[in-house]
């Protein structure tokens, strides 16, 4: 399981690559960006429901590349109110941050995902397995905010932040050498 700060700092990053150097009025703003990268965890909610906060983590079609494609259509519709247009660069935006979280949950979850629904409805676990994975009890809503104090979670966070950090540092310094500037005239 990645954890929200390494879906936060994913969509951070995101965020960092895309504004522009002396953009004052940015949209999305940046929580809009955050939340996006966390989006597909809503399925927790339905977990929470049932007193197994578990139960559907990862494995329900939250985490498909065609509900980022369906999340993508629903931000097109309501990127349209917004005056400026541009409208499906804003939408892919979305869809670049909702795959972000896919792609990290399935290095990071230990959980099957059904990756490509609707196109494949079988589940898939990345092999290598390579990402820490967090300590957690599914037993009840309780037990499950309980277990998440654990020492060995806030080194997963620790180590979360060790490469993630570093891609910051990267992206900041990239930033400075190629300064994205907004054409004259206005912000878009
Ligand atoms: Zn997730």
């Amino acid at each position: 399981m990645s954890s929200p700060v390494a879906h936060s700092l994913t969509g951070y990053l995101i965020y960092r690559l895309t504004v522009r150097q002396d953009e004052t009025d940015r949209w999305p703003p940046l929580w809009a960006y955050i939340a996006m990268a966390n989006f597909p965890d809503i399925d927790i909610v339905f977990g929470f429901l049932q007193n197994t906060p578990f139960q559907y983590h990862h494995e329900s079609i939250a985490n498909s590349i065609g509900m980022a494609l369906g999340f993508t259509l629903c931000a097109w519709c309501c990127t349209r109110i917004h005056p400026s247009g541009r409208h499906w660069q804003r939408a892919w935006l979305f869809f670049i941050l909702y795959s972000s979280h896919i792609v990290l949950d399935f290095f990071g979850s230990g959980r099957a995902v059904p990756l490509l629904w609707p196109l494949d409805a079988r589940t898939y676990i990345n092999p290598l397995g390579f990402m820490p994975g967090f300590v957690k009890n599914n037993t009840s809503n309780v037990e499950f905010v309980a277990s998440l104090i654990h020492i060995w979670n806030g080194i997963v966070v620790l180590m979360e932040c060790a490469i993630f950090l570093p891609a910051l540092y990267l992206v900041e310094r990239w930033r400075g050498r190629h300064s994205i500037k907004a054409p004259p005239g206005g912000n878009e």
